[in-house]
């Protein structure tokens, strides 16, 4: 007896090459179990249930190794007061919400998101051949690494994404430790690019969670020494927060730089959508393998709205630059607490009870990012309005000047 999975719900006996074969689902299994067990050929039915419940113990055995040993990316629903977890922008765009008002649900997106990569170009004095659209960055780490493949080679600690999805797709990646200002190794990424060859280098700048820019010189530097064998992706998911350095500028020069871009952090992150930017010859490959219709007619016309009113973005994006600093000169004063300084929407800061700490704050309502593990003894918090940052400020020296921290 040889049992198949159809996705059909039937249940029937077939007979090939003299083999009785028994076809389940197991929606029909779970449903059966319940009702009618004695009805329903009790012999091979008691066979089925043996042989379900020996699949649902063993689902890993089917399941690629790569992905047996992976780990999902954590995203967490956390009920809380305050949400400074997850690099958001407290700022939404809900006026953006009208233009969704016309759109027709029947139809599909535009295929090539047309009218939203030609805001992005023009706003970037690049053509909209040089852009590909992503359902988040997310997306587009996943196109990149499944058009070249890997090695892939990033700092660490850094975005976690680019671990995760060189591993979900089979492919070798290498984390190689950033210095003791969380700044590139040159020396040793330096090394690596000639020992591993990758074929990708992901840097992320402003680094997540670091939240400092790599210096220009180095990445300069990656960029000559992976020559023609390494392509260099410039993260710049928190660009916006870190005034003139985008690397955008120089794709003209560097035949092997892509920069990745999103609207995620600057209010948007409802809607998943990222921007990969290279030369044509890149975005043409890459192209090839992204989804049909990858980004919805929703986001792309909310985008659109918020995108034609670059005043209040870039109102926001000061408010949370100004914002940043006061956040980090609060905490430069509780005593027990080493902010980092950041050019990005969030700071990381040291503790020495990061876990206790970030209970604590939990309890009272405000939820961080516990780095501890990524970052030894490091929380994150994201910058948040005035009113959020000052409620978890109190909380936070509230907690350290109790015992939680205090030598
Ligand atoms: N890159 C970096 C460095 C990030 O921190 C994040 C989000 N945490 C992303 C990319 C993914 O952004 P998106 O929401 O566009 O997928």
């Amino acid at each position: 007896m040889e049992l198949l999975l159809l996705k059909t719900a039937a249940l029937f006996q077939a007979k090939e090459k003299g083999k009785k074969y028994l076809v389940i689902t197991f929606d029909l299994i779970m449903e059966k179990c319940k009702l009618q067990k004695q009805n329903l050929l009790d012999e091979k039915w008691k066979e089925a249930r043996v042989w379900y419940n020996s699949l649902a113990m063993d689902i890993r055995k089917f399941v690629r190794p790569n992905i047996v040993s992976l780990s999902a990316y954590e995203a967490r629903e956390i009920p809380c007061r305050v949400k400074l977890d997850a690099n958001e922008s407290p700022y939404g765009f809900s006026e953006a919400l009208l233009a969704v008002k016309s759109l027709k649900t029947n139809r599909y997106p535009d295929p090539e998101a047309k009218e939203l990569r030609k805001l992005v170009a023009k706003d970037l004095r690049i053509k909209p051949e040089r852009i590909l659209q992503g359902n988040g960055s997310d997306e587009l780490i996943y196109y990149l690494i499944t058009t070249f493949g890997g090695p892939v080679l990033y700092p660490v600690p850094t975005f976690s994404m680019y671990g995760i999805i060189s591993q979900a797709l089979g492919e070798k990646s290498f984390g190689i430790p950033l210095d003791e200002k969380f700044d590139l190794d040159l020396k040793r990424m330096l090394s690596a690019i000639h020992k591993y060859r990758p074929k990708i280098i992901f840097l992320s700048s402003p680094n997540n969670p670091t939240g400092n820019c790599f210096s220009s010189e180095k990445i300069l530097k990656i960029l000559k020494a992976a020559g023609s064998t390494s392509l260099v992706v410039v993260d710049e998911a928190y660009q916006v927060f870190a005034g003139n350095k985008s690397f955008v500028r120089l794709l003209d020069d560097s035949g092997n730089l892509l920069v990745m871009r999103t609207l995620s952090k600057i209010g948007l992150a409802a809607l998943r959508v990222g921007f990969l930017i290279a030369k044509e010859e890149i975005i043409r490959e890459v192209n090839k393998i992204r989804l049909p219709f990858n980004l919805n007619s929703f986001s792309q016309a909310i985008a659109c709205k918020t995108l034609k009113n670059g005043k209040l973005l870039q109102q926001h994006v000061q408010s949370v630059i100004e914002e940043r600093g006061r956040l980090f000169r609060e905490l430069s004063k509780i005593r027990q607490v080493t902010p980092f300084p950041s050019e990005a929407n969030f700071i990381l800061f040291q503790v020495k009870e990061p876990d206790i700490i970030y209970r604590e704050l939990l309890k009272i309502g405000v939820l961080l990012r516990n780095m501890n593990g990524a970052v030894d003894g490091c929380l994150r918090v994201t910058v948040g309005t005035k009113r959020e940052n000052t409620i978890f400020l109190a909380a936070l020296k509230k907690i350290m000047k109790g015992d939680a921290g205090a030598q």
